[in-house]
Parts: C-alpha cells; sequence; structure tokens
C-alpha cells in the first residue's frame, strides 16, 4: 500500500508560516497535482513528503505508517527534480546504479533492474553517455528512470518539465502519463502549469499562500470552482468576472452592474438576495453569438480579434466592462463591429462578492 495522507500539515521558516496546516488524502495509485501560483507552498509541501525539509507540526503517512522522523532513503518514495540533479562526472549507467547503491544488490539484479529501466524510456543506446551529452528531454529521462529502477511506493516530481522547450514539455508529459499508467505507482507532482495538472491529474490540488483552496478531478475544478480564485485560476483564457448587485423585480431577482443587466436562471433565485454583491462568471468558451431575436441576447462591441487557427479570442466590450469571448474561427468577427452574444445558463458560474465562495 501507498497512499499518502498529510494531516494539519504545518511548515514555519522561523517565525514565517508557509503551510498553514493542510489535510490531504492521496490514493495507492493515484496521479496527484499540486497546483498553484508561486511562493503558495507547493514545492515545500513537496519536500516535507519527501523527507527534504522538517515538519513544523501535523503528520505524513505513507502506507498508513506516520514518516515524520523517518530518513529520506527509508521513505520508499523517489523524487524528480527540475533541474534534474544527476551527477555530471557519471555516465547514465552509473547515474542510475548510484541511485541503487542503498540496496545491496546482486551484479545481475542491478544489471536487470537497469536493463528494464533503459528499454522503457529508450535509453538504452545513451547508457554509457555523461549527463552533458545529452538534450535536456533526454536529461529528463535519465532523472526518471533513476528515480524508477529504485521501485519505489511513491514518486515526487517537482515542475519536471520547466526546462524543456514546449514542444518537448507535450512529449515528455505524455511518457509520464504513459509510464503511470503502466507502473500504476502513487505520483504526487508540483507544477504551476495548469495544462500539465490537467492532462495528467487524477486529483488536482489548487493551493494558495499556503492553504488548499479546493480538491477534485480536472472535470470538478473546471465545472464546478469552489471560488473565484480556483474560477480564475483554471482555465485559458481565464473566467471573465462581472461584479454586479442583486435586484429584485417582479420577474425574479437581475443582477445589474454598471453596464449590463443579466436575468438569471428561476432556478439560481433562491441563492439570492436583493441588495446582495454578486460576482457572476462566465468562462470565454461559453460566451457564444446569439440567434436571431434570441431572447436576453447583449450588444458588444468588438475591440480586438486574435485568430489562433481552430477558435478566435474576440475581445469585447459593453460599456466600462471588457470581457474575451472564445468562438469558432469561422464565426471571427471583425474589430469595431457590434455583435450579438448570449450564453446558455449552463455556463454561467455565480459567487459571493465578500468571500468569493461559489453561491
Ligand atoms: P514556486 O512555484 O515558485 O516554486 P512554491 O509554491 O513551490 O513556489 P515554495 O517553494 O513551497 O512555493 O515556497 C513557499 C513559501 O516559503 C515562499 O514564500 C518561500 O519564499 C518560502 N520559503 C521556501 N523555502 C524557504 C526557506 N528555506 N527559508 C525561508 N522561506 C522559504
Amino acid at each position: 500500500m501507498a497512499s499518502v495522507s498529510l494531516s494539519k500539515v504545518v511548515k514555519s521558516f522561523g517565525a514565517i508560516k508557509v503551510v498553514h496546516g493542510v489535510d490531504l488524502d492521496i490514493q495507492d495509485g493515484e496521479f496527484v497535482v499540486l497546483l498553484g501560483p508561486s511562493g503558495c507552498g507547493k514545492t515545500t509541501t513537496l519536500r516535507m513528503v519527501a523527507g527534504l525539509e522538517d515538519v513544523s507540526g501535523g503528520e505524513i503517512r505513507i502506507g498508513g505508517e506516520v514518516i515524520n522522523d523517518k530518513a529520506p532513503k527509508d521513505r520508499k518514495i523517489a523524487m524528480v527534480f527540475q533541474n534534474y540533479a544527476l551527477y555530471p562526472h557519471m555516465t547514465v549507467r552509473q547515474n542510475m546504479e548510484f541511485a541503487l547503491k542503498p540496496q545491496k544488490l546482486s551484479r545481475q539484479a542491478v544489471d536487470g533492474k537497469i536493463a528494464d529501466v533503459a528499454a522503457m524510456l529508450g535509453l538504452e543506446a545513451l547508457l554509457q553517455r555523461r549527463p552533458a551529452q545529452l538534450s535536456g528531454g533526454q536529461r529528463q529521462r535519465v532523472a526518471m528512470g533513476r528515480a524508477m529502477v529504485r521501485t519505489p511506493e511513491v514518486f515526487l516530481f517537482d515542475e519536471p518539465l520547466s526546462n524543456l522547450d514546449a514542444k518537448l514539455r507535450t512529449q515528455v508529459r505524455m511518457e509520464i502519463a504513459k509510464l503511470h499508467k503502466q507502473l500504476g505507482t502513487t505520483v504526487i507532482y508540483v507544477t504551476h502549469d495548469q495544462v500539465e495538472a490537467m492532462t495528467l491529474a487524477d486529483k488536482i490540488v489548487i493551493m494558495k499562500d499556503g492553504h488548499i483552496e479546493q480538491v477534485g478531478s480536472p472535470e470538478e475544478v473546471f465545472a464546478h470552482p469552489k471560488n473565484v480564485f480556483v474560477a480564475t485560476f483554471i482555465g485559458s483564457p481565464a473566467m471573465n468576472l462581472f461584479h454586479t448587485k442583486v435586484e429584485g423585480t417582479d420577474a425574479g431577482p437581475v443582477l445589474v452592474s454598471p453596464s449590463l443587466r443579466f436575468a438569471v436562471p428561476a432556478e439560481w433565485a433562491a441563492k439570492l438576495r436583493p441588495g446582495e454583491g454578486v460576482t457572476l462568471g462566465i468562462r470565454p468558451s461559453d460566451i457564444r453569438l446569439a440567434r436571431p431575436d434570441e431572447a436576453g441576447a447583449i450588444d458588444a462591441r468588438v475591440e480586438v480579434v486574435e485568430y489562433l487557427g481552430v477558435e478566435a479570442l474576440v475581445d469585447l466590450r459593453v460599456g466600462a466592462q471588457e470581457f474575451i469571448a472564445q468562438m469558432p474561427a469561422g464565426v471571427r468577427p471583425h474589430p469595431d463591429q457590434t455583435v450579438r452574444i448570449a450564453f446558455d445558463p449552463a455556463g454561467l458560474h455565480l459567487f459571493n462578492s465578500q468571500s468569493g465562495r461559489a453561491l
């Protein structure tokens, strides 16, 4: 069993607390991504699981056993770092052998493990090279190979793709996904890249300022963000926000901003109190051109159109409110044109303006 659980985990550096009581349960075999902006505490949390940082409070369990005081080498984990941390004077084979040293295996067992991992990662032809003779992508694969030969129960990845160019990043990302499928080992993976998080994770943990904001599948955090932070952090371009006040009318509540009036679907009426501040969120992909004579459609002025091949990003303006729509490239409107736009109720998100929490 290689479940990992964090219970009220705290980390302070001197007087400064950077991880504030994190609770997290990771199942055996799960691929969990810690995602959040720079400085939110992802790496510190990962390093506490690895044993590279002391835990200031709370407990970390691997396979049910509290490991707070265990040395890193006794934790059955392997970590792949952003800078790969390969030994420059050793060949690829020696780098992998070195990782196996503590296990004191027979020559035959060591050779067998290296052969298996090299075959899995396509490293056979590179075993005699030194890191300086490898490309960035190859180095990254060696770093993974070195972690894999130890057959750990948990893999920890700290931004493993950030030193690769965009094309290689996509390729290695897919290799990591395939390896996880093949090996089924529990993975904790730190990144600030939401595309990596969305494509790799079974479960995404979104962090901010040392707190967990939401834990959920990629679909859950995208479709049902718990608050404005998660709503705007996940999804690119970011969700549009309209700051409104609830106005009671005979026909039900209406959300009113200086530039716009939104009639809300009847089923949401119970959530809204007249006078309350409500932030309305609409993803760019949920804004479309209105059908002729569609009720509730809005006139918007096209400011800028960015053509991206299959789609176009359209900057729109209504009064002082600017927002972005993501439309199929075929309906690309022209700058300065006025278009009638609409959104379907299923694509709307409501948040309390003060707390930022989803209603
Ligand atoms: P990034 O994406 O930039 O790596 P992160 O989310 O991984 O960010 P951490 O590296 O975990 O963030 O850092 C969390 C906070 O802890 C930051 O404010 C950082 O400055 C602080 N911090 C990290 N390591 C130390 C340290 N050794 N001493 C003091 N403060 C530290």
